[in-house]
Protein backbone atom coordinates (compact mmCIF):
# COMPACT_ATOMS: atom_id res chain seq x y z
CA UNK A 1 0.00 0.00 0.00
CA UNK A 2 1.46 3.61 -0.83
CA UNK A 3 0.11 6.50 1.64
CA UNK A 4 -0.65 9.33 -0.24
CA UNK A 5 1.26 12.32 -0.19
CA UNK A 6 0.42 14.92 2.66
CA UNK A 7 1.64 18.14 3.61
CA UNK A 8 4.45 19.07 6.02
CA UNK A 9 2.02 20.07 8.96
CA UNK A 10 0.39 16.02 8.77
CA UNK A 11 2.69 12.44 9.22
CA UNK A 12 1.47 8.92 8.69
CA UNK A 13 2.53 6.82 11.78
CA UNK A 14 2.50 3.22 12.31
CA UNK A 15 0.02 1.57 14.35
CA UNK A 16 -1.30 -1.50 15.92
CA UNK A 17 -4.02 -1.63 12.87
CA UNK A 18 -1.99 -0.05 10.09
CA UNK A 19 -1.20 3.41 9.30
CA UNK A 20 -3.04 6.32 11.04
CA UNK A 21 -2.43 9.87 10.01
CA UNK A 22 -1.75 12.72 12.36
CA UNK A 23 -1.18 16.31 12.44
CA UNK A 24 2.31 17.98 14.00
CA UNK A 25 1.36 21.13 15.46
CA UNK A 26 -2.24 19.55 16.90
CA UNK A 27 -0.15 16.50 18.36
CA UNK A 28 2.46 19.12 20.42
CA UNK A 29 -1.01 19.68 22.45
CA UNK A 30 -2.67 16.89 22.35
CA UNK A 31 -2.61 12.73 21.50
CA UNK A 32 -4.95 12.21 18.31
CA UNK A 33 -4.85 10.66 15.45
CA UNK A 34 -7.45 9.92 11.95
CA UNK A 35 -7.71 6.15 11.76
CA UNK A 36 -7.56 4.66 8.11
CA UNK A 37 -9.64 1.55 6.46
CA UNK A 38 -7.41 -0.74 7.18
CA UNK A 39 -9.24 -0.38 10.97
CA UNK A 40 -12.65 -1.51 10.22
CA UNK A 41 -14.04 0.04 13.72
CA UNK A 42 -17.10 -2.60 13.53
CA UNK A 43 -15.83 -4.46 16.36
CA UNK A 44 -15.25 -3.47 19.69
CA UNK A 45 -11.93 -4.30 20.02
CA UNK A 46 -10.90 -1.61 17.01
CA UNK A 47 -11.56 0.71 19.44
CA UNK A 48 -9.81 -0.69 22.19
CA UNK A 49 -6.55 -0.64 19.86
CA UNK A 50 -6.94 3.11 19.27
CA UNK A 51 -7.78 3.96 23.20
CA UNK A 52 -4.16 2.05 23.10
CA UNK A 53 -2.51 4.22 21.04
CA UNK A 54 -3.54 6.85 22.80
CA UNK A 55 -2.82 6.24 26.10
CA UNK A 56 -6.56 5.69 27.47
CA UNK A 57 -9.16 3.17 28.42
CA UNK A 58 -12.57 4.65 26.82
CA UNK A 59 -13.27 6.63 24.08
CA UNK A 60 -16.25 8.03 23.84
CA UNK A 61 -18.30 8.10 20.33
CA UNK A 62 -21.39 9.69 19.25
CA UNK A 63 -24.69 8.93 17.78
CA UNK A 64 -24.24 11.30 14.93
CA UNK A 65 -27.01 12.73 13.61
CA UNK A 66 -25.75 15.92 11.12
CA UNK A 67 -26.36 18.39 13.66
CA UNK A 68 -24.65 20.80 16.03
CA UNK A 69 -25.43 19.54 19.09
CA UNK A 70 -22.30 19.41 22.00
CA UNK A 71 -21.69 17.13 24.79
CA UNK A 72 -19.65 18.17 26.97
CA UNK A 73 -16.91 15.57 29.18
CA UNK A 74 -15.25 16.96 32.13
CA UNK A 75 -12.47 16.00 34.73
CA UNK A 76 -13.39 14.59 37.53
CA UNK A 77 -17.13 13.95 36.19
CA UNK A 78 -18.58 11.05 35.66
CA UNK A 79 -18.59 10.97 31.69
CA UNK A 80 -21.78 10.75 29.40
CA UNK A 81 -22.79 7.19 29.14
CA UNK A 82 -23.64 4.92 25.84
CA UNK A 83 -23.54 7.20 22.61
CA UNK A 84 -25.43 10.53 22.68
CA UNK A 85 -27.47 11.97 20.39
CA UNK A 86 -24.73 14.92 18.97
CA UNK A 87 -21.80 15.72 16.22
CA UNK A 88 -19.53 17.54 18.74
CA UNK A 89 -17.54 16.40 21.63
CA UNK A 90 -15.90 18.73 23.87
CA UNK A 91 -13.80 17.42 26.37
CA UNK A 92 -10.86 18.79 28.83
CA UNK A 93 -10.53 15.13 30.87
CA UNK A 94 -7.42 13.44 30.11
CA UNK A 95 -8.81 9.87 30.82
CA UNK A 96 -11.47 9.81 28.61
CA UNK A 97 -10.48 10.23 24.44
CA UNK A 98 -13.24 11.76 22.35
CA UNK A 99 -13.88 10.27 18.60
CA UNK A 100 -15.75 11.24 15.81
CA UNK A 101 -16.74 8.74 12.83
CA UNK A 102 -16.95 10.37 8.77
CA UNK A 103 -16.49 8.58 5.42
CA UNK A 104 -16.60 11.98 3.14
CA UNK A 105 -17.96 13.88 5.89
CA UNK A 106 -15.15 16.40 7.77
CA UNK A 107 -13.08 14.85 10.65
CA UNK A 108 -12.55 18.20 12.88
CA UNK A 109 -10.21 17.69 15.77
CA UNK A 110 -9.35 20.88 17.65
CA UNK A 111 -6.80 21.48 20.43
CA UNK A 112 -6.25 24.00 23.28
CA UNK A 113 -2.76 25.34 23.57
CA UNK A 114 -3.18 27.30 26.85
CA UNK A 115 -5.40 25.08 28.69
CA UNK A 116 -5.38 21.40 26.65
CA UNK A 117 -8.74 21.31 26.06
CA UNK A 118 -9.97 19.37 22.93
CA UNK A 119 -13.20 19.32 20.68
CA UNK A 120 -13.86 16.71 18.10
CA UNK A 121 -16.80 17.78 15.16
CA UNK A 122 -18.52 15.37 12.96
CA UNK A 123 -19.37 17.96 9.81
CA UNK A 124 -21.41 16.50 6.88
CA UNK A 125 -23.06 19.12 4.41
CA UNK A 126 -25.76 19.48 6.83
CA UNK A 127 -23.49 19.71 10.43
CA UNK A 128 -21.05 22.33 8.04
CA UNK A 129 -24.51 24.54 7.24
CA UNK A 130 -25.70 24.07 10.59
CA UNK A 131 -22.09 25.86 11.71
CA UNK A 132 -21.05 22.75 13.60
CA UNK A 133 -16.79 23.88 13.90
CA UNK A 134 -18.38 27.49 14.78
CA UNK A 135 -20.55 25.94 17.79
CA UNK A 136 -17.50 23.89 18.85
CA UNK A 137 -15.42 26.94 19.16
CA UNK A 138 -18.03 28.62 21.04
CA UNK A 139 -18.40 25.67 23.36
CA UNK A 140 -14.98 25.22 24.47
CA UNK A 141 -14.84 29.30 25.21
CA UNK A 142 -17.64 28.42 27.26
CA UNK A 143 -17.05 25.12 28.99
CA UNK A 144 -13.69 25.85 29.81
CA UNK A 145 -12.56 29.08 28.67
CA UNK A 146 -10.66 28.90 25.30
CA UNK A 147 -9.93 31.66 23.66
CA UNK A 148 -10.04 31.20 19.83
CA UNK A 149 -6.23 32.60 19.23
CA UNK A 150 -5.27 29.78 21.29
CA UNK A 151 -7.27 27.05 19.25
CA UNK A 152 -5.19 24.70 16.58
CA UNK A 153 -7.48 22.61 14.49
CA UNK A 154 -7.25 19.62 11.71
CA UNK A 155 -9.32 18.91 8.90
CA UNK A 156 -9.19 15.33 8.38
CA UNK A 157 -9.96 13.50 5.07
CA UNK A 158 -13.06 14.37 3.39
CA UNK A 159 -14.61 14.47 0.20
CA UNK A 160 -12.80 16.87 -2.09
CA UNK A 161 -15.16 19.40 -4.25
CA UNK A 162 -13.94 17.70 -7.41
CA UNK A 163 -15.48 14.65 -6.40
CA UNK A 164 -18.61 16.25 -4.59
CA UNK A 165 -21.55 16.87 -6.52
CA UNK A 166 -24.38 18.23 -5.30
CA UNK A 167 -28.24 19.51 -5.89
CA UNK A 168 -29.15 23.07 -5.65
CA UNK A 169 -31.24 22.31 -2.90
CA UNK A 170 -27.98 22.36 -0.72
CA UNK A 171 -26.87 26.47 -1.92
CA UNK A 172 -30.89 26.83 -0.59
CA UNK A 173 -29.90 25.37 2.76
CA UNK A 174 -27.14 27.34 3.44
CA UNK A 175 -28.85 30.27 2.63
CA UNK A 176 -31.65 29.69 5.06
CA UNK A 177 -29.14 29.01 7.81
CA UNK A 178 -27.73 32.32 7.60
CA UNK A 179 -24.52 32.02 5.67
CA UNK A 180 -23.24 35.11 3.78
CA UNK A 181 -23.65 35.11 0.09
CA UNK A 182 -19.82 35.82 -1.06
CA UNK A 183 -19.36 32.63 0.99
CA UNK A 184 -21.73 30.62 -0.25
CA UNK A 185 -20.43 31.48 -3.65
CA UNK A 186 -16.93 30.46 -2.55
CA UNK A 187 -18.19 26.74 -0.96
CA UNK A 188 -20.36 26.01 -3.77
CA UNK A 189 -18.56 25.69 -6.71
CA UNK A 190 -19.77 25.69 -10.30
CA UNK A 191 -18.24 23.99 -12.95
CA UNK A 192 -19.40 25.34 -16.14
CA UNK A 193 -20.24 22.33 -18.90
CA UNK A 194 -17.14 21.50 -21.21
CA UNK A 195 -16.62 23.29 -24.28
CA UNK A 196 -18.42 21.81 -27.55
CA UNK A 197 -20.70 19.92 -24.73
CA UNK A 198 -24.60 18.88 -26.16
CA UNK A 199 -26.81 21.31 -25.20
CA UNK A 200 -28.76 19.46 -22.36
CA UNK A 201 -25.08 19.20 -20.15
CA UNK A 202 -25.91 21.40 -17.51
CA UNK A 203 -23.25 23.26 -15.49
CA UNK A 204 -22.67 20.86 -12.26
CA UNK A 205 -22.39 21.91 -8.59
CA UNK A 206 -19.64 20.90 -6.25
CA UNK A 207 -19.54 21.44 -2.40
CA UNK A 208 -16.10 22.28 -0.91
CA UNK A 209 -16.84 20.98 2.38
CA UNK A 210 -13.38 21.30 3.67
CA UNK A 211 -12.86 24.94 2.59
CA UNK A 212 -16.03 25.54 4.17
CA UNK A 213 -15.16 24.36 7.53
CA UNK A 214 -11.90 26.09 7.32
CA UNK A 215 -13.29 29.39 6.65
CA UNK A 216 -16.14 29.05 9.72
CA UNK A 217 -12.75 28.57 12.16
CA UNK A 218 -11.59 31.80 10.81
CA UNK A 219 -14.75 33.29 11.51
CA UNK A 220 -15.13 32.15 14.84
CA UNK A 221 -11.51 34.09 15.32
CA UNK A 222 -9.34 30.84 14.79
CA UNK A 223 -5.82 32.07 12.81
CA UNK A 224 -5.70 30.93 9.53
CA UNK A 225 -2.13 29.94 10.43
CA UNK A 226 -3.44 27.54 12.69
CA UNK A 227 -5.47 25.85 10.84
CA UNK A 228 -4.14 22.56 9.27
CA UNK A 229 -5.69 20.93 6.17
CA UNK A 230 -5.06 17.59 5.03
CA UNK A 231 -6.19 17.58 1.29
CA UNK A 232 -6.78 14.10 1.42
CA UNK A 233 -10.20 13.08 -0.30
CA UNK A 234 -11.67 10.11 0.78
CA UNK A 235 -12.99 9.18 -2.21
CA UNK A 236 -9.71 9.59 -3.85
CA UNK A 237 -7.68 6.78 -2.18
CA UNK A 238 -10.05 4.06 -1.78
CA UNK A 239 -7.39 1.86 -0.54
CA UNK A 240 -6.45 3.71 3.05
CA UNK A 241 -9.61 5.52 3.40
CA UNK A 242 -13.32 5.12 2.46
CA UNK A 243 -15.84 7.16 0.68
CA UNK A 244 -19.64 6.13 1.56
CA UNK A 245 -20.24 8.32 -1.85
CA UNK A 246 -17.85 5.78 -4.08
CA UNK A 247 -18.79 2.42 -1.94
CA UNK A 248 -22.30 3.48 -0.61
CA UNK A 249 -23.62 1.12 2.35
CA UNK A 250 -19.55 -0.68 2.00
CA UNK A 251 -18.22 2.37 3.12
CA UNK A 252 -16.47 2.14 6.35
CA UNK A 253 -15.44 4.46 8.89
CA UNK A 254 -12.64 6.42 9.62
CA UNK A 255 -12.02 7.79 13.37
CA UNK A 256 -10.78 11.12 14.68
CA UNK A 257 -9.38 11.08 17.65
CA UNK A 258 -8.26 13.15 20.47
CA UNK A 259 -7.36 13.31 24.23
CA UNK A 260 -7.01 16.24 26.27
CA UNK A 261 -3.80 17.03 27.52
CA UNK A 262 -3.24 15.49 30.92
ZN1 LIG B 1 -11.81 13.84 -4.60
Amino acid sequence: MTLPPIPDAFRWTDESWGPALRCVPLGAIASHLFTTRRLQLSVVTDWWRVADALGVRRILTLTQIHGRGVVVVRRGVSTPRGKPEADILVSDDPEVAIAVRAADCVPLLLADSRNGAVAAVHAGWRGTAAGAATTAVDALGREFGSRPEDLVAAIGPSICSACYEVGSELVDAFAAAGHARHLIARWFVTTPPRRGAVESERPVLRLDVAAANRDQLMLAGVAETNIHMSGLCTAMHLDVLTSFRKEKDLAGRLAGVIRARP
